[in-house]
């Protein structure tokens, strides 16, 4: 069927008026895709930083990037996007969220990690949590994160084959973490029931293109030994990731002080769990030897500047971790009350600020080191750098375009700065994972918009009325 805008991508295909004539159609490498956007940033190790740029694309891989006349000369595309206004970029990666947490969207506000966590998400989650619920609040996510540029995620939650269900629709990349907890969950009875879920889903997930499953034990404070030696044993025999949280209060410190003798950190390393494969998230009081460890058991950390000022939890020592050679990625964490939202461009623009009012210093965390640490740096935190963070040859296509024709972006005189510290999520016009357009800058291509916030809607009434009926009302 050739519609008028098939016409209008087939006329889009050909060269531009006055181009070089010297390609003739006949000699271009047939692909997919080709997006053209007025500037670039690529994220490759050189930090390159280029004006108007071309990304052909086929089989949901990156054949090519660089001037649009060359790619227009080497390349037929099938469809061929011009975003003349936008900055391309590798999709950004969230190191740490609980996606499905969406539909507890600020329900608790203002209170510490472990009054807001006991009273009101444990309670919540027990009541509502099942994979309807899951199901509906990864879709919600997958939206926000889909029309924001995040084209990865990792996650820690429940019934995380339901999320993974959600996630493979929406078309995004993920690493999924089933929720171990030392006390009975959402499909997690006990120990045993736990183990019994993580195999299944991490059998039935095996070689998903875009879904790797994981093993999420909560964190040192809620997981005993056996626990944590449980997951990275299961971990350790199927090659899967580990996620956690570690230090992100200090009250969790001086819990694990008084319990061990030693900080979380310490601990985990006594106990054999860190190691490779494992991102920790928060780590707002590790100490300088706790540092020298993730560096050394190759632990990757996930800094989420926007919950530990929420929840008063602290700063962590992120440019001393960089230093210490820990690989660091941005998260924002879940939307219930920690964030609340999963908006990767203002993780950047926290994660900078914070780092410099903490060092009465304003050179810590540069825009470039900010973008890194939201697209490369993140995939490797994920152990997915090898498949994307970066636009280049072979890499998958996961890429956005940042649109910079609007009041708060012109004029543009530092384009890395321009994007961490004036872009906002609302400005992302094109969303590419895997090659496949989620986001053309007008609809979801993937999900039903009106129906995800509408089914968020319904589930606000049934968390009320549990939260009412069990006397905790809001
Ligand atoms: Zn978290």
């Amino acid at each position: 069927m050739r519609t008028a805008a098939t016409l209008l991508a087939l006329l889009l295909a050909l060269p531009a008026a006055g181009a070089s004539p010297a390609a003739k159609p006949a000699s271009r490498t047939a692909c997919d895709l080709v997006v053209v956007a007025g500037a670039a940033l690529p994220m490759d190790a050189a930090f390159a930083v280029r004006g108007e740029t071309a990304v052909a694309i086929r089989g949901g891989k990156i054949l090519a990037v660089g001037d649009v006349s060359a790619i227009d000369a080497a390349y037929l595309p099938k469809e061929r996007i011009v975003r003349a206004g936008g900055v391309l970029l590798p999709g950004f990666v969230n190191t740490h969220t609980h996606a499905a947490m969406n539909l507890l969207r600020g329900i608790s506000n203002d209170q510490p990690l472990m009054e807001w966590l006991t009273k009101f998400i444990f309670p919540a989650e027990a009541k509502n949590v099942s994979p309807a619920f899951v199901r509906a609040g990864t879709d919600l996510a997958c939206l926000e994160m889909i029309r924001g540029g995040t084209t990865t995620f990792a996650d820690m939650y429940y019934y995380e084959s339901d999320v993974a269900a959600s996630v493979d629709k929406a078309g995004l990349r993920a690493v999924l973490g089933e929720t171990w907890i030392d006390f009975p969950a959402p499909g997690h009875a006990n120990l045993e029931e736990s183990k019994n879920v993580t195999r299944a889903f991490l059998e039935k997930w095996k070689g998903h293109p875009r879904v790797t499953a994981a093993i999420a034990p909560h964190a040192p404070y809620t997981c005993s030994r056996e626990t944590l030696q449980a997951a990275r044993a299961l971990a350790d025999e199927y090659g899967a990731p580990l996620l956690t949280h570690v230090s992100e209060t200090q009250d969790e410190q001086k819990q694990i002080l008084e319990k061990y003798g030693k900080s979380p950190t310490a601990w985990l390393d006594e106990i054999g769990f860190l190691g490779p494969r494992l991102s920790v998230a928060h780590g707002v009081w590790l100490t300088p030897e706790d540092l020298k460890l993730l560096a050394e058991r190759k632990v990757s950390l996930s800094h989420n500047p926007e919950s530990n000022m929420k929840l008063g939890s602290g700063i962590a020592p992120i440019a001393a971790a960089r230093k210490a050679g820990v690989v660091v990625g941005l998260g924002t964490d879940g939307s219930a009350g920690s964030n609340n939202d999963l908006d990767m461009l203002d993780a950047m623009d926290f994660a900078g600020k914070l780092a410099k009012v903490a060092a009465l210093d304003p050179t810590p965390l540069t825009a470039p080191e900010l973008l890194r640490m939201a697209t490369i740096d993140g995939a490797k935190a994920l152990g997915l750098d090898r498949l994307v963070g970066s636009l280049e040859p072979g890499k998958r296509a996961d890429l956005i375009v940042v649109e910079l024709e609007n009041s708060h972006s012109q004029p543009v005189f530092d384009l890395p700065s321009t994007v961490v510290y004036a872009s906002r999520a609302g400005d992302v016009s094109l969303t590419v994972v895997d090659g496949k357009i989620l986001w053309d800058g007008k609809r979801v291509r993937t999900l039903d918009e009106a129906k995800v916030l509408a089914a968020a809607k319904e589930w606000r009434g049934k968390v009320l009325k549990s939260l009412e009926e069990s006397g905790k009302k809001k």
